[in-house]
This record gives structure tokens, sequence and C-alpha cells, in this order.
């Protein structure tokens, strides 16, 4: 007898999900997003030094934080830390509808140029990611991508219900990775993953 359940359906479409992941990846040019001086660095996996004191993930963390999100092409998605652009590009690469946000002026300036360059279709904001973006939620997907000491309420405000948010939780020398799958308005499930170290996520300091 063959036996096909739901649940058999929902592990095989993961899998064709975490090959959009690995395409992605393979798809995006990484060395593009760091300085020219530090080529051979792009293709190791570690995570990097880019303008502002800041890092470009880990090609794994990169992974690892975009399987978290469950994406299915065409869903909005919003990252905290655009940084090099390098994770926003993925998820764009995955086929999500991107919109990032990020506080250093530098880094937004940067990444605006080299994803209009790529032909990356992305909305790319300056500003304090605590924030979101009110104005175009509701989102699918929340990511952030630096270390939060606490669940930002206004991010879990603007994701649907049944929407995911995924964040380094912690304090700054060291975070626990973690996914909140918001049940209706003001309620909430949080799972726990890996340690991770990211650069902290600031609050009040920008725009
Ligand atoms: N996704 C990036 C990772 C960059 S590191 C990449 O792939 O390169 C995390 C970024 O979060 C940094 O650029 C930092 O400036 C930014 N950040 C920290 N706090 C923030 C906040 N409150 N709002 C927006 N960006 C923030």
């Amino acid at each position: 007898m063959i036996v096909d359940t739901f649940r058999h359906q929902g592990m095989r479409k993961r899998l064709v999900d975490d090959e959009l992941v690995l395409q992605a990846i393979a798809d995006v040019p990484r060395h593009l997003f760091m300085d020219n001086a530090f080529l051979e660095f792009a293709y190791q996996d570690k995570a990097f030094p880019i303008e502002a004191g800041q890092t470009i993930s880990q090609p794994y963390t990169v992974a690892y934080q975009s399987q978290l999100l469950l994406l299915e092409k065409g869903m909005k998605v919003l990252e905290i830390g655009t940084g090099s652009g390098y994770q926003t590009s993925i998820l764009y690469k995955i086929g999500a509808k991107v919109y990032s946000i990020e506080r250093h002026k530098v880094l937004n300036n940067k990444a605006v140029t080299l994803l209009q360059e790529l032909n990356y279709n992305v909305k790319l904001f300056y500003g304090d990611g605590f924030k979101g973006l009110p104005s175009f939620a509701p989102f699918d997907r929340i990511l952030i991508t630096c270390g939060a000491r606490i669940v930002p309420p206004e991010l879990v405000k603007q994701l649907v219900i049944g929407g995911i948010l995924v964040l380094p939780l912690g304090p700054e020398n060291e975070q626990v990775m973690t996914t909140v799958i918001k049940k209706d308005a003001d309620s909430y499930e949080m799972m726990s993953f890996d340690k991770f170290k990211f650069v902290p996520m600031l609050e009040n300091k920008a725009p």
C-alpha cells in the first residue's frame, strides 16, 4: 500500500524549499559584497568585516536563517540589518518580495548601488529596524540579522497571523536562534535552535 500523508508532503516540500536556499547561495556572487582586497575570503564559510564595524554573515548562518523562514515564492519578507545586502539578495533569489532596513547610512548606500547593478529588485530603507515598516505591513516573514535582546514588539505587530519571525535572541556575547510564530493578534509561540554570535541590534540609534 502506498502511504503519502500530509506529513510526507510537508517534508517533501521542505526538501524543495531547502533546494531553493542552496540554489540562491549558488547564484549570488558573494565576492561582490566584500572589498576587492578580500576576494580570496569571499568563498570561505566565515563571517567577514564590512564597513561601519559590521559583518557580512557567514554563508552557513545565511542558509540556516533562510531555511527557518520556511519561505514560499512571492512571500513578503522584511529583513532587519541589510549590512552588505548579501542575505537580502539570497531572500530575493529564493523568490521573496524583499524589504530591508539598515541603520548605517554608508551600508544602506552601498547596498542600494550594488543591488541595482545586479538588477535585484528589492526595497532598501535607511532607518531603525525596531520600528519596522508599518506603512508596508503586514509581512509574511521577518528576519533579524543582528542579535536582539528582546523580541521587538513592533515587528510582531507587523506579521500576518501565522507569520514567522526569525531572530538571534539573547545578550551581546551569545544568542539563540529563535523562531516566533504569530498565533493571533496578541499571542505567539517560540521555538529555540542553535547558538550564534551576531553583531548587536541597536535601539534608538538611527534616524
Ligand atoms: N544581513 C547582513 C548582516 C549584516 S550584520 C549581511 O548579509 O551582510 C547586521 C546589520 O544589522 C549591521 O549592518 C547593523 O548595522 C544592522 N543593525 C543593527 N541594529 C539595527 C537596527 N536597529 N535597525 C537596522 N539595522 C540594524
